[in-house]
């Protein structure tokens, strides 16, 4: 059978001097799946993102996307191989235009399509960015900053996206916005892995989940399976 592993990750652990962050967790994402990765502030969620990109001291026994190794990779040289962040608080550059900032998406070491293509296809994707082409990208509203953020992180024509809370801080019907572009990203073949502090909504839009706790796995499956526990109703759902 074909192996439609995507990211394979065995035994990851993440240390900042004595504070360990993540302590040995196993998590795998095949092609084509939205999974989400949950838990409580500080549970580790965004130290696995950054580690699996290689912007967190990590070890693992294994850690492969695309059936190649990722360990002692560079972040730039991830990005080419077809794996992308968009982390935490939308970092986008509020000085530089929208043009500016998806531009350094698509820059020579990033991407791996014709930048010019790539960004004609964004610009129809993403109506809001394009009229807002040269406005600086501080002066977009949370959710269009959010957008553009994304957006950059898709000039890279990744294979596997790693999105860290892109619903945070917005309203409730920009966060809705999100999830809908979330879902519309996978029905075009983009394979995420998504970490969320809005577990409701991510649980309908998933396919797996794992919950983190402590740096730990604590509870792992479909996002049917995490729906229905004991364990997420009491903790997030508010059952
Ligand atoms: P949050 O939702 O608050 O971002 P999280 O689940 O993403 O939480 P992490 O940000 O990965 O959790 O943090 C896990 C632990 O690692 C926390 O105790 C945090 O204080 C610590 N930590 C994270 N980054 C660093 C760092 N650069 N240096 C030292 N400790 C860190």
């Amino acid at each position: 059978a074909p192996d439609d592993t995507l990211l394979l990750i065995e035994d990851l652990t993440v240390s900042y001097g004595a504070v360990e962050a993540v302590r040995g967790i196993d998590l795998t994402v095949r092609r084509g799946e939205i999974v989400t990765l949950l838990g409580a502030n500080g549970a580790g969620k965004s130290s696995t993102l950054n580690a699996i990109v290689g912007l967190a001291p990590r070890k693992a026994r294994r850690m492969e996307f695309s059936g190649s190794d990722l360990q002692g990779v560079p972040p730039e040289t991830v990005v080419r191989r077809g794996l992308t962040l968009v982390p935490e608080g939308r970092r986008v550059f509020s000085s530089l235009t929208v043009d500016e900032n998806l531009m350094l998406g698509g820059a020579k070491h990033a991407t791996r399509g014709d930048p010019a293509a790539v960004k004609a296809d964004m610009l129809e994707r993403f109506p809001i960015l394009a009229e807002r082409l040269h406005q600086n990208a501080g002066s977009l509203s949370g959710g269009e900053q959010q957008m553009l953020a994304i957006a950059r992180a898709l000039m890279s024509s990744p294979d596997l996206l790693l999105l860290d809370e892109p619903s945070l801080g917005l309203a409730p019907q920009v966060v809705d916005q999100i999830f809908d572009l979330i879902g519309s990203l996978r029905e075009r073949g983009l394979t995420i892995l998504l970490v969320e502090q809005n577990v409701a909504q991510s649980l309908e839009i998933a396919d797996r989940g794992y919950v983190l706790a402590n740096g730990r796995i604590e509870l792992q499956g479909s996002a049917e399976e995490l729906r229905a526990s004991p364990e997420i109703q009491d903790a997030y759902l508010g059952a």
